[in-house]
C-alpha cells in the first residue's frame, strides 16, 4: 500500500523499563510526526525473549501513558508477528538474497570475518546442522541524506559485516523484523538514536531486497551518562520516574534543544506537550551527545 501520509513509529526492545534517553526518542518520534500532522505509533520489539523481563513492557507502556504519548493505532508486538518474518525469510533465501549460515562467532573471527564454510556460496547447509540464516550484502559506497545530520556515506562489505536475520536458536533479528514491520505499516520516516546509525545502510539493502522503498532517516543524539557512555540498560540507566512526567518531559524537551521555559516544570503533560507542538523545531536539536548534554531548562 503507498503512503504519502507521514508515519512515523517509536519501537523500543523491552530490555528494560523506559529511561530518559528512550523518553528522549520518544519524545522527538512524536513531535516529528505531530508537526507533520502525520501517524505517530508505538511498536514493541519484543523478539528475544532471553534478554527481556517480562514486566519489562507494561511498564514501557505505563511510562509513555504517563507522559501522554498515545500510539495513534493499536501497539504492534513483534512477537506476534513471526509468520510475517518467516515469509519474508522464506522470500529472501528464494531470491538468493539470504544464506543459511552455520559459522560459529570464534570462526568467523578466526577468518577475518570471512565465512569457512563458503556459506554463501553454498544454496544450502547440511539439513541438521544448526545455522543462522545471514542477509547477503552487496559491496556498496552507500550515500543518503539524514534529516537532521545531512548527507551521509557508509561503506558496506559484503560477507563481512553480513547482518544476522534469523539467529541459530530461531529467533528473529532485528534487523529483519524492523525491515519487515516499516515496510507493513507503511513508515515513513524513522527517528531514532544515532547509535543506530551505522546499520542504515544495510537496512537500506534489506529494504530493496523485500521490494520497498527505505524511509527517510533522522538520527538524534544519544543521551550521554557521566561516564560518556550511552544511558542503556547495560549502565545501569536509572528508570524514569513516572511520578514527574511533566519535568522529564521538560528536561527531553531541552535535550533536545528546544529551550522549555521553566514555568513548565509547574504545568501540566498536556500543557508541556502543546509547548512543545508548538515551538518544535527539528534544526534545533543538538547535533552530538556532547552537545546534548548539559542544556538546562532556559529562565527566560
Ligand atoms: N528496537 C530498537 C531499540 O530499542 C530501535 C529500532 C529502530 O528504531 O530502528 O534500540
Amino acid at each position: 500500500m503507498e503512503h504519502t501520509r507521514y508515519r512515523g513509529r517509536f519501537a523500543p526492545s523491552p530490555t528494560g523499563p523506559l529511561h530518559f534517553g528512550s523518553l528522549v526518542t520518544a519524545v522527538a518520534t512524536w513531535l516529528e510526526a505531530r508537526a507533520a500532522n502525520g501517524d505517530w505509533l508505538v511498536r514493541i520489539e519484543d523478539l528475544d525473549p532471553l534478554r527481556e523481563p517480562p514486566e519489562a513492557t507494561d511498564q514501557i507502556l505505563h511510562s509513555l501513558d504517563v507522559h501522554g504519548l498515545h500510539s495513534d493505532e493499536p501497539i504492534r508486538f513483534q512477537s506476534r508477528r513471526h509468520p510475517a518474518y518467516q515469509d519474508a525469510i522464506d522470500h529472501l533465501l528464494g531470491n538468493g538474497k539470504a544464506y543459511r549460515c552455520s559459522c560459529s562467532r570464534k570462526q568467523l573471527q578466526a577468518h577475518g570475518g570471512r565465512h569457512p564454510h563458503q556459506c554463501r556460496t553454498l544454496k544450502a547447509v547440511s539439513g541438521g546442522s544448526p545455522h543462522a540464516i545471514r542477509f547477503a550484502l552487496i559491496d556498496e559506497r552507500c550515500q543518503w541524506m539524514d534529516l537532521l545530520l545531512g548527507p551521509q556515506q557508509q561503506t558496506v562489505q559484503a560477507e563481512l559485516d553480513d547482518p544476522v536475520l534469523q539467529r541459530k536458536e530461531g529467533f528473529y533479528a532485528y534487523q529483519l523484523a524492523v525491515a519487515v514491520d516499516d515496510i507493513d505499516q507503511g513508515i515513513t520516516h524513522v527517528v531514532r538514536g544515532s547509535d543506530l546509525l551505522d546499520m542504515t545502510a544495510q537496512q537500506q539493502q534489506i529494504f530493496q531486497a523485500l521490494g520497498a522503498a527505505a524511509p527517510q532517516w533522522l538520527h538524534i543524539p544519544v543521551i550521554l551518562n557521566d561516564q560518556n557512555q550511552k544511558l542503556s540498560k547495560q549502565n545501569h540507566a536509572p528508570a524514569l520516574d513516572d511520578s514527574k512526567p511533566a519535568a522529564n518531559l521538560v528536561h527531553a524537551l531541552a535535550a533536545l534543544g528546544q529551550h522549555p521555559p521553566e514555568l513548565l516544570f509547574s504545568a501540566t503533560v498536556d500543557e508541556v506537550l502543546a509547548w512543545a507542538r508548538a515551538h518544535w523545531q527539528r534544526t534545533a536539536i543538538p547535533l552530538t551527545s556532547q552537545q546534548a548534554r548539559g542544556i538546562t531548562p532556559s529562565t527566560q
